[in-house]
């Protein structure tokens, strides 16, 4: 199938799943997630009216990024881990940080926002399920509580919300009870009104799981294979 074809096979599932949640397609926003794939492809992507596009490293996408410029209307996020050390340049190549995993990232980025003299919209990753070598904040860690803490300092930072990959699984249904811990997360952290802390983003559900996160009130649904088809070098 076309990329053209499969949005509108996406977007017709998009609907039914929001539907179900009491939701309208507009509320859940397609990530297509470009990782792998050739500019030509991510072009193809956007000429079908996507906007938001994630890469999840600094390298590659600053290989492709002089090939993509023309793509005005682009917004162009990081949802891959960022080692601090390159956190300068990641805020120089990207609209946005989905994956801001720790408050020494979290100052890195924050010193570099002030530097550029802009603000930089982030998402913190959650390691939902508390997952051994996993990106993310575990939720009850005293790290994210530092974090949220320190948000009120962190002034070039704009914090939107929550982002999460949950175990991996075959079945779509093992990720709804993390779906849904990640939505109570956001409740919870949104009832405790900490200062320049937003959350109205919910960054979950990726190809095999989509529908289910917007049953559980994703915001952001980021998909790759499903959009673009088979990533190349898998
Ligand atoms: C690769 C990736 C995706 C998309 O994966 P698909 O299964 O191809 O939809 C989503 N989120 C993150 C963080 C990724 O690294």
């Amino acid at each position: 199938m076309s990329v053209a074809e499969n949005i509108k096979a996406v977007r017709k599932r998009m609907e039914l799943a929001a539907g179900r949640f009491g939701r309208t397609i507009d509320d859940v926003t397609l990530m297509a997630v470009t990782k792998a794939f050739a500019p030509e492809v991510i072009r193809e992507a956007y000429e079908q009216g996507l906007r938001l596009f994630g890469e999840n490293k600094v390298q590659e996408f600053a290989a492709k990024a002089g090939k993509l410029a023309d793509l005005a209307h682009a917004e162009w996020h990081l949802i891959g881990s960022l080692q601090s050390n390159k956190a300068a340049r990641a805020a120089e190549l990207f609209h946005a940080i989905d994956s801001v995993d720790s408050l020494k990232l979290a100052q890195k980025l924050n010193a570099t926002a002030e530097k550029l003299k802009k603000r930089i919209p982030v998402l913190i990753e959650v390691n939902i399920a508390g997952e051994k070598n996993k990106g993310g904040i575990v939720p009850e860690s005293k790290e994210l509580q530092q974090l949220l803490e320190a948000a009120a300092s962190l002034a070039g930072l704009d914090f939107r919300g929550l982002m999460t990959i949950p175990p991996m699984a075959n079945d779509p249904q093992a990720s709804r009870p993390h779906f849904r811990r990640l939505r109570q997360l956001r409740d919870d952290i949104e009832s405790r009104h900490w200062k320049n802390i937003r959350m109205d983003v919910l960054s979950m559900g990726m190809s095999h799981d989509y529908e289910v996160a917007i049953e559980e009130g994703s915001t952001c649904i980021r998909l790759g294979t499903a959009v673009l088809g088979e990533r190349p070098g898998k």
